[in-house]
């Protein structure tokens, strides 16, 4: 028996970086991932890739922000599987520049993308849960759920939001046997980091060198970016709680960047 055997997993922003990497790894321990992400083409291909092992995936296309495709989505995955065990909320942007500019609509949009996405899929997917008497709910937070940088206000805004949402859906999930907890990374190399690393060397007026050494990875303990593997881990071993001891947490995954 493998650890996730016949679970099946839903997964935002599963085509690229972090989430792909959740979603093969949970493939690998038994367990079916639903690539959700805005692109039906390359959440296909993702699924595709995983099938390719022998592997169970199914993909659906879904804009995180939009109520009435992430109803449409579920509703797909429960048509074809009767049942979502496990919803893995990761999708997300990144947009850096000054507070005293940032432009309202970007504020918006990335306030959007991270909080109504969590609520709108939480909420998506409870309803099921709660008449399976399971589930166990991942937010994808950061670092910045504890800590700030400059340049980042939507994001460190929306990031610390997201253990206040896993809190309350622990305490009111818990009769029904769903726990909610927060996986906080470090920089994981990803398209999302390779897009900021020359936006914040224009911002700070230093080389994208300067970025990596003296901003990202300046208060490691090792220098060293934290892995898509290593975030795996922490999202798999949440998704794997046996019960509510382990709910309404969050593990900074970071090579020690921030420590509690
Ligand atoms: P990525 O850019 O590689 O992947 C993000 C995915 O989300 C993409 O496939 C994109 O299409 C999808 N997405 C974006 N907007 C969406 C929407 N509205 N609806 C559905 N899907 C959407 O980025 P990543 O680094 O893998 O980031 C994944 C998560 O990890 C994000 O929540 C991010 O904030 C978080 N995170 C990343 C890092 C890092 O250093 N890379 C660190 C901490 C936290």
């Amino acid at each position: 028996m493998s650890r996730f055997d016949g679970k099946v997993g839903l997964i935002t922003g599963a085509a690229s970086g972090i989430g792909k990497e959740i979603a093969i790894r949970f493939a690998a321990e038994g367990g079916i991932p639903i690539i959700a992400d805005l692109n039906l083409e390359t959440a296909t291909a993702t699924a595709e890739e995983i099938r390719a092992t022998g592997a169970d995936a199914f993909a659906v296309a879904m804009n995180v922000t939009d109520e009435a495709q992430v109803e449409k989505g579920t509703d797909d995955v429960i048509a074809k599987y009767g049942k979502i065990d496990i919803l893995v909320s990761n999708a997300g942007i990144q947009i850096v520049k000054p507070l005293v500019d940032f432009p309202f609509a970007d504020w918006k949009k990335l306030l959007s993308i991270h909080l109504d996405g969590a609520f709108l899929t939480t909420r998506a997917c409870l309803k099921h849960m709660y008449a399976a008497n399971y589930g166990r709910v991942v937010y994808m937070g950061s670092v910045h759920s504890k800590e700030a940088s400059k340049l980042k206000a939507p994001y460190v805004t929306a990031k610390h939001g997201l253990i206040g949402l896993a809190k309350v859906l622990a305490k009111e999930g818990a009769e029904h046997n769903v726990t909610a907890n927060v996986v906080c990374p470090g920089f994981v190399r990803t398209p999302l980091v390779d897009k900021q690393i020359p936006e914040q060397a224009e911002a700070l007026g230093i080389t994208e060198d300067e970025v990596i050494k003296n901003v990202m990875l300046k208060d490691t303990v090792d220098g060293q970016f934290t892995t898509i593997d290593d975030v795996a881990d922490a999202v798999l071993f949440f998704a794997g709680a046996k019960n509510n001891a382990l709910t309404g947490q969050s593990l900074v995954v970071s090579h020690g960047w921030f420590m509690q």
